[in-house]
C-alpha cells in the first residue's frame, strides 16, 4: 500500500467509524417525528411490505458537523476515496442489515458527477450483484438519466442504506421481500452517503422517492411538498465544500407501478435541467 492510500485509509476509517459520532447522529434521527418519517413513504418504491419502526433507544446529544479529514479534490483522489468509502461499506456491521446482506451495494458511477441519484436501499438484484439500481427499476433509472442527456457512466448512482432491507430477513431467497430502512438504519449508514457526496462534489442531487427525500431534504414536510423543487442539500455530518442542490422526484419503482405519475416525474426533472442550463426555464 501506497503512503498516500494508508493516509487516505487511516484518516476515512476514523471518520467512518467514529462510533461515539454514530450515536449522535443516531439519535438525532431518533429525535425526529416517527409519524412524519413514514408518512410519504408510500412514493418511495419499496412499500408494500412496510413495517413498523424498530427504534432503539439512545442518549441525546447536540448534531455535530465536521470537516471529512479529506478534500480530495483530484480524479485521483477522489477514485481512491471512493473506493476506500466502499471498502468500509462493504466490511460494515453496523447494523442488522449487515448480518442478512449477500452482498453491500455502495454506489458507483463517475467520480466527477455533476448528478448524483440517490435511491433508498438495495432490493432483490442489487443484493445479489452489488451494485445500484439494476433490477427492473434500474432499467427505468436508466432510461430516465438518457432522457436528461446523461449515459449512466456519467453519472454516480447511490442509496440511503447500503444493505438489503427485508421483511422476512430469514428468507433472503423469497422476492416481493423488500421494505423501507428503518430510521435507525438510515442514521447509522447516511455518514457513508454524506461522504460519498462530499467526495463527488456534484452539482446536483436526484433524490428518487420518500425516504431519500425526508433523508435528505426534509423529515418534516410531506413528499408532495418537496417534489420538483429545488433546496440548497444541507448534510448532517459532513461540511460539502460548495453548494450542492438537490430535487426530489418519484422513486422509478414507483413510477413502474404508476406509469401515470411518469409525465410529473418528468417536469420534476424539467426543473433541474432548465437550472443547468440544459433546456429552456420555464416561463
Ligand atoms: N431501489 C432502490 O432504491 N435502490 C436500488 O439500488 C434498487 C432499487
Amino acid at each position: 500500500m501506497s503512503k498516500e492510500i494508508k493516509e487516505i485509509a487511516a484518516g476515512l476509517k476514523a471518520f467512518l467509524q467514529n462510533a461515539q459520532e454514530e450515536d449522535l447522529i443516531l439519535k438525532a434521527a431518533l429525535a425526529q417525528d416517527k409519524a412524519a418519517f413514514t408518512s410519504d413513504v408510500k412514493n418511495s418504491g419499496i412499500t408494500e411490505n412496510h413495517s413498523p419502526l424498530k427504534m432503539q433507544n439512545r442518549d441525546i446529544h447536540p448534531l455535530p458537523k465536521e470537516n471529512s479529514p479529506l478534500d480530495g479534490k483530484t480524479s485521483d483522489a477522489k477514485t481512491k476515496e471512493i473506493a476506500y468509502i466502499a471498502q468500509m461499506i462493504n466490511g460494515c456491521q453496523k447494523c442488522e442489515l449487515g448480518k442478512t446482506r449477500i452482498k453491500a451495494v455502495p454506489g458507483e458511477g463517475n467520480v466527477n458527477a455533476k448528478i448524483m441519484f440517490v435511491g433508498e436501499g438495495p432490493g432483490y438484484e442489487e443484493d445479489r450483484q452489488g451494485r445500484p439500481f439494476v433490477g427492473r427499476a434500474g432499467q427505468l433509472l436508466d432510461k430516465i438519466i438518457a432522457a436528461m442527456g446523461f449515459t449512466r457512466e456519467e453519472v454516480f448512482i447511490a442509496n440511503i442504506v447500503k444493505c438489503h432491507p427485508m421483511v422476512d430477513p430469514s428468507n433472503p431467497d423469497k422476492r416481493s421481500n423488500d421494505r423501507a430502512p428503518y430510521p435507525d438504519e438510515i442514521a447509522v449508514c447516511r455518514r457513508y452517503l454524506e461522504q460519498q457526496i462530499k467526495t463527488i462534489s456534484p452539482d446536483y442531487v436526484v433524490a428518487l422517492g420518500g425516504v431519500a427525500a425526508k433523508t435528505l431534504i426534509s423529515q418534516n414536510q410531506t413528499f408532495g411538498a418537496v417534489r420538483g423543487k429545488i433546496f440548497d442539500l444541507n448534510l448532517t455530518c459532513v461540511e460539502l465544500d460548495k453548494p450542492v442542490k438537490i430535487l426530489a422526484t418519484f422513486h422509478p419503482a414507483a413510477l413502474l407501478r404508476n406509469p401515470s405519475w411518469k409525465k410529473e416525474a418528468w417536469e420534476n426533472l424539467k426543473v433541474l435541467l432548465a437550472d443547468m442550463g440544459k433546456i429552456p426555464q420555464a416561463k
